[in-house]
């Protein structure tokens, strides 16, 4: 008889969650798995709330606020991953895409010098945008200074290594501010744009890169695979990619968490 194997997972955010999730599906029944949450709630950053609108109140109008993230990305393999673990949890039809057409997906904003501004859709708009036209001649230099051989560092010191310190203070700090509520200088660049990393590693240079059609080259050949796999399986994601530019739930994002719990209880608990 195989041995018993004890599995403890630490913390029950989303990666928690996910760890766990993924090990009671894939491990043999002779694996238990135990999950581990130091406070009353799992989910982590993942918190939403609805709460009464004080001006359609009586309507009966809500308001959903987020405590930490608030959106999803459908595109690329891990965006995939997400979206068959939401299929997995019956999820779809609580699904709320924003999509690609709608004003939210493109008017992005901002705040910089005191100024609100809306940031360029296209690559002329971009070239002669106030906030990035003065840093064009610094930003230019990417494309003759090669490659660094480093395997990590923070955003803000790839970016500022290869298109200035303006850059980053003004445009990548803010995007990085809008997207992880974390600091460009502590968060390591491979964890979150590892598409960076890698049209420098292949082509020295991120705009050649991105010239040259390099954004695929940060897919492995294992998220090939499990595009392809999840693609077969789920043929009616690939419309739902196409179209969204990203997306929550009905009740926020937080519905996730909930349902992972839920599930988790259901296959953990004997
Ligand atoms: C304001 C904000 C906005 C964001 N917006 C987005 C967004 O729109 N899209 C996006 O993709 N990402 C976004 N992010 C990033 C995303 O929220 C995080 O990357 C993600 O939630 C991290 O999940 P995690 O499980 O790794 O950590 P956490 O969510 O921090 O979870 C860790 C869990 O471990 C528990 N724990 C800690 N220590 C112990 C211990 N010793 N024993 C037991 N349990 C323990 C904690 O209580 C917690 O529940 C945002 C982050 C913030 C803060």
């Amino acid at each position: 008889m195989a041995p018993r194997t004890h599995i403890a997972v630490i913390g029950g955010g989303i990666s928690g969650l996910s760890t766990a999730w993924y090990l009671a599906k894939a491990a043999p029944p002779t694996v238990t798995v135990t999950l581990l949450e130091a406070t009353k709630r799992t989910g982590g950053w993942l918190h939403s709330d609805r709460v009464k609108d004080p001006i359609q109140d009586h309507h009966g109008g809500s308001l959903l606020l987020e405590y930490g993230p608030r959106s999803l990305r459908p595109q690329g393999a891990s965006g995939l991953n997400t979206l068959e673990l939401v299929k997995d949890l019956k999820l779809e039809s609580r699904l709320e895409p924003i999509l690609k057409t709608s004003p939210a997906a493109m008017n992005r904003f901002i705040y910089s010098r005191n100024k609100l501004h809306m940031l360029p859709n296209t690559l002329a708009g971009a070239l002669s945008h106030p906030l990035i036209l003065p840093k064009l001649p610094r930003a230019s230099l990417d494309l003759i200074r090669g490659g660094s051989g480093r395997e990590d560092e923070s955003i803000q010191e790839f970016v500022t290594r290869r298109f200035g310190k303006a850059f980053s203070d003004d445009l990548i700090s803010a995007m990085v501010h809008g997207i992880y509520a974390g600091d460009a200088s502590k968060l390591s660049l491979r964890s979150t744009f590892g598409i960076l990393y890698q049209l420098e590693k292949d082509f020295g240079s991120v705009i050649l890169g991105m010239l040259m059609g390099g954004s695929g080259s940060a897919e492995t050949a294992w998220d090939r695979i499990l595009k392809e796999k999840i693609l077969h399986d789920a043929p009616d994601l690939k419309d739902f990619i196409d179209k969204t530019s990203i997306y929550s739930f009905k009740d926020g994002i937080e519905e996730l968490a909930k349902a992972m719990e839920h599930a988790l209880i259901q296959t953990l608990v004997p």
